[in-house]
């Protein structure tokens, strides 16, 4: 494996810094206005859909590349390169591939400006891990699907305008995989009705959506009816490399660095513990870990091949480690780190506290520990299945 970039692309790290350097204050100078302008300007420097093709507004950026504006993103802390995280990674990857042309033109320019958000209707109350299992019912009645159902735990349905629904189209089917199609519903269709969920960290991320006699017309079908198992599994593809995660990691390890040198243990600069410092160079090293695993995969994405199974080492390593980061992090800074946004002696805002509690957010969301386990021993380890 080569570790090193060519010229163009460290001139390319070093437009980015150059870029962040010039276009993102410190948080306590942003004022209001500042972050749409940081959306206007960083699709104006064809940074947003960075890889997708030209003809649909994206730059047809590389790969290294890519990874490189991710990295110095994540590590200057800087805000998303748009609004809707989920119509970035797979809805408008999804569109150009399996959309219409009028699809594409709808939809996907919003995407790129930050005009519209999306959320993901997969989850139903009884079908999470097993999500081909699905129930919600979509009947074709002349132009129009007529959906009926529930969906749970949509990430960002309470302030989306779109959602990517998962419906079932045929019952009496061979496999469970048949069937199902993919349906793209306005948030505010008469019969949509969105009951945020609180998590224990007190937030309303997500909700459960109940949809009643839902009319959609069929031009907002995602692909052909029947073919929902196959756009689904093709869109999530788009958006495996694990990369941006790990430089995510290693950002949350620079603040906990901070943390551990301005906090006291014993009395004592906690920096100049033994064990805290044992701690820290561990989590650095499952870090850097990560980081190997996912230049496999970009190494693999690179020479064209397909990734699969893979990443769903650095999904399950990730999900423990942030637990074991989060919980250190509140250990060591006692009654205080407990305290959540908000709290008199909260520390660094809460985050960490806020951080421990939305653990959930890791572990269970995109796929629990026992199925990444599973995929794992099944698909990489060729472990027989019973
Ligand atoms: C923070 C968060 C955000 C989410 N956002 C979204 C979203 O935006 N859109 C969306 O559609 N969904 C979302 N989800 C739902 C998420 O995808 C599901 O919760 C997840 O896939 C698990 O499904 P489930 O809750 O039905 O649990 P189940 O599938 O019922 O699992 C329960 C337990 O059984 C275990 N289990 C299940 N099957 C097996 C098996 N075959 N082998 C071994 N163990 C098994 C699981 O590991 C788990 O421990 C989100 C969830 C969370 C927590």
């Amino acid at each position: 494996m080569d570790f090193d970039y060519t010229a163009e692309e460290n001139a390319f790290r070093e437009e980015v810094r150059r870029f962040i350097d010039d276009n993102l204050p410190p948080k306590k100078e942003r004022d209001k206005n500042f972050l749409a302008t940081w959306l206007e300007k960083v699709r104006a420097k064809g940074w947003v859909g960075f890889s997708w093709p030209k003809e649909f507004g994206g730059s047809a950026g590389g790969l290294i590349e890519q990874t490189i504006l991710r990295e110095e993103m994540a590590l200057a802390k800087a805000p998303p390169l748009g609004t809707s995280m989920m119509g970035l990674a797979w809805v408008g990857p999804g569109i150009m591939e399996y959309g219409t042309e009028e699809q594409k033109r709808k939809f996907i320019p919003d995407i790129l400006d930050s005009k519209v958000t999306w959320c993901t209707g997969y989850s139903e109350p009884n079908h999470g891990s097993d999500l081909a299992a699905i129930q919600c019912k979509a009947e074709l009645h002349g132009d129009n699907y007529i959906v009926n159902g529930q969906k749970i735990w949509t990430t960002g349905a309470p302030w989306s305008q779109w959602i990517i629904l998962l419906t079932r189209t045929q019952f009496d089917v061979a496999s469970k995989h048949d069937g199902i199609t993919c349906l793209l519903v306005p948030m505010d269709a008469p019969g949509v009705e969105v009951r945020p969920i609180e998590n224990m960290a007190g937030d309303k991320h997500f909700a459960e959506i109940f949809f009643t006699d839902v009319e959609v017309p069929v031009e907002h079908r995602l692909g052909a009816e029947g073919d929902g198992w196959k756009v689904t599994v093709s869109a999530l593809a788009n958006e495996r490399s694990s990369i941006g995660e790990v430089t995510q990691m290693f950002a949350k390890l620079e603040n906990l660095k901070e943390l551990v040198k301005s906090t006291k243990k014993q009395g004592k600069p906690a920096h100049e513990d033994p064990g805290v410092r044992r701690k820290v160079a561990q989590f650095e090293m499952k870090i850097a870990a990560m980081k190997y695993n996912g230049l496999r995969y970009l190494t693999k994405q690179i020479k064209g091949e397909p990734l699969s199974s893979e990443t769903s080492v650095n999904k399950l390593h990730r999900a423990s480690l942030e637990i074991e980061m989060d919980d250190f992090a509140v250990e060591l800074t006692g009654q205080a780190g407990l305290q959540l946004r908000g709290g008199e002696d909260a520390v660094d805002g809460g985050t960490w506290s806020k951080s421990a509690l939305n653990w959930p957010n890791v572990v269970i969301g995109g796929g629990t520990p026992n199925i990444q386990r599973n995929i794992i021993a099944e698909r990489l380890l060729g472990m027989p299945k019973d």
